[in-house]
């Protein structure tokens, strides 16, 4: 909408438990779009909510006998210290629903007003489907022949049980504490109106993009649509971007079908963030993605043979072999984030340096890892990823060398190149490689 600035909204995690990394598909696949944005001189506006009141956080928060906001709070940290793990640039803004109550109530109010949205016996408000025209245009459903005109409470349902769906739920007793007054009564925001009121909120009524996993395109984001296009007669979004899922044996991976790894699942396995990012942006985002273990120990490979080539690299003006395949990158990332290919120019950069030498290819590579976020430079960064039982070595080995136990430093040495790494030192102290 604005020159050489993209505003977007990205649905963000229920914060009821740790994200999975069929969930962190979609958060990389918004992390690729808006760096490729960024790689093309654009700005980046992003907002990514994160619905902290919904049913499954109240059923959590109610079990383990805690405040919601107390339940939540433990998963929104770690959520944004995967975040960090897997290399994902921060968006700009992290909305909480539960901050944003007043606005939730305000757009259900204008709804109510013109129309759209009625008050139920029940005590709940919901959007009249068939009072809103445009209703199933994004998800193209066939109006005719499936609405069953009844009404849906849950946030979640499919597209064969079409049907007004809840804006404002009347509190129950399962809520317990959890509520707020409206004009309605005491009661809690449906799912859907959370991100119609932040986006608009810290976008504006009409954004350039809306992001998600396939599986938000219905109900959620047709109901996005109906809500935010009744109350201001304009266009919501300009284009909506979705990524497929990220499968385990042809499945979805899903807490409900209990055949999940949260990321913290594959660190304990002694997986590191980028080999984990690795994996789930190297498939284009509207193909399935089938995850396996084989996938992670190809992605480490592959990384250990960038990490080689990278050290050999150096600043400079880039010969014009290289630029020929950072043109290719460009091109790739720039068709539909076509990552696969990304990913072939890049080793085709390392094979060529490999064969030709690195003088003027570093910045080639940083270039490139601007979208890709997997590559490391220089040690410091390096260091990070030692896995703790080597780096307990490597301190008892730092203390034996001050020392001068020489005979203890060898033997620490023994330990270490045992767990596949190899030290080295130097005047600066010590440095380790994966063997
Ligand atoms: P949720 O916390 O369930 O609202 O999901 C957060 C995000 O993860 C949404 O964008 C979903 O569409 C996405 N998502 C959930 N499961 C998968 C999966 N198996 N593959 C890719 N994305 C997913
Ligand atoms: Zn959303």
């Amino acid at each position: 909408m604005e020159d050489g600035r993209v505003r977007m909204y990205t649905c963000g995690p229920t914060v009821y438990n740790f994200a999975h990394i069929g969930n962190f598909r979609a958060y990389a696949f918004e992390d690729i779009l808006r760096r490729v944005i960024e790689f093309n001189g654009w700005k980046v506006r992003q907002v990514m909510n994160l619905t902290d009141v919904d049913d499954k956080t109240i059923r959590g928060a109610n079990a383990a006998g805690v405040k919601l906001a107390d339940y939540t709070k433990t998963y929104k940290d770690a959520f944004f210290a995967d975040l960090k793990t897997l290399n994902i640039e921060p968006a700009e803004v992290y909305p909480a629903a539960t901050d944003h109550i007043p606005e939730m109530i305000d757009l259900v109010a204008k709804l109510v007003e013109k129309g759209v949205a009625y008050k139920s016996d029940d005590g709940s408000v919901y959007f009249n489907v068939r009072k809103f025209p445009g209703y199933g245009k994004l998800a193209h459903i066939d109006f005719d022949n499936q609405r069953t005109g009844a009404r849906c409470l849950g946030d979640e349902y499919d597209k064969e049980n079409v049907g007004d769906f809840a804006l404002w739920k009347a509190w129950e007793e399962s809520d317990g504490p959890v509520g707020w007054d409206s004009p309605w009564g005491r009661g809690r925001p449906g799912w859907h109106i959370e991100c119609s009121a932040m986006s608009m909120k810290y976008l504006g009524e009409t954004f350039d993009l809306h992001t998600g996993g396939i599986d938000n395109l219905f109900p959620h984001h047709e109901n996005e649509i109906a809500q935010a296009e009744a109350a201001t007669g304009k266009e919501f979004v300009r284009t909506w971007m979705h990524c497929a899922h990220l499968r385990v044996n042809g499945e979805k991976m899903s807490k409900s079908l209990g055949n999940f790894f949260t990321l913290r699942d594959l660190v304990e396995k002694g997986w590191t963030g980028r080999e984990i990012r690795y994996v789930l942006i190297n498939a284009h985002y509207r193909a399935s993605l089938n995850f396996a273990f084989s996938a992670l120990e190809d992605a480490r490979k592959s990384l250990a043979r960038v990490d080689a080539c990278v050290e050999k690299a150096t600043e400079g003006e880039a010969p014009e072999w290289a630029k020929k395949h950072l043109d290719d990158f460009t091109a790739a990332v720039n068709d539909d984030l076509n990552i696969p290919r990304a990913f072939a120019a890049l080793f085709e950069l390392v094979r060529e340096t490999n064969a030709k030498g690195g003088a003027g290819v570093l910045g080639v590579f940083k270039r490139m890892d601007a979208v890709l976020g997997v590559i490391f430079f220089g040690n410091e960064k390096r260091k990070v990823e030692v896995p703790a039982d080597v780096q307990a070595l490597l301190d008892e080995r730092a203390a034996a060398r001050k020392a001068k136990d020489w005979a203890e430093s060898d033997r620490l040495r023994d330990a270490i190149a045992a767990l596949g790494w190899a030290v080295k030192d130097s005047r600066d102290g010590q440095s380790v490689s994966k063997t």
